[in-house]
């Protein structure tokens, strides 16, 4: 079984952090403000954690795929 990240747009903050580390999985939704995820799998898991232990909300997380 694989794995997909997530993001809990309730708790985003919008800070852009994660999109500016994991460019291609990470995009800003412009109409909220908040980030949204583009490639739930299959990104660089390396630069995915260093997303999730940057995230000043801690809103990043895996999920069973
Ligand atoms: S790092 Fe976290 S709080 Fe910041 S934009 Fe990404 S998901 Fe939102």
């Amino acid at each position: 079984m694989g794995k997909k990240v997530v993001i809990d747009r309730a708790e985003c903050v919008g800070c852009e952090s994660c999109v500016e580390l994991c460019p291609e999985v990470f995009e800003m939704d412009e109409k909220n403000e908040k980030a949204k995820v583009v490639l739930p799998e299959g990104g660089d898991e390396g630069c995915i954690e260093e997303a999730i232990a940057n995230c000043p909300s801690d809103c990043i997380s895996w999920e069973d795929a």
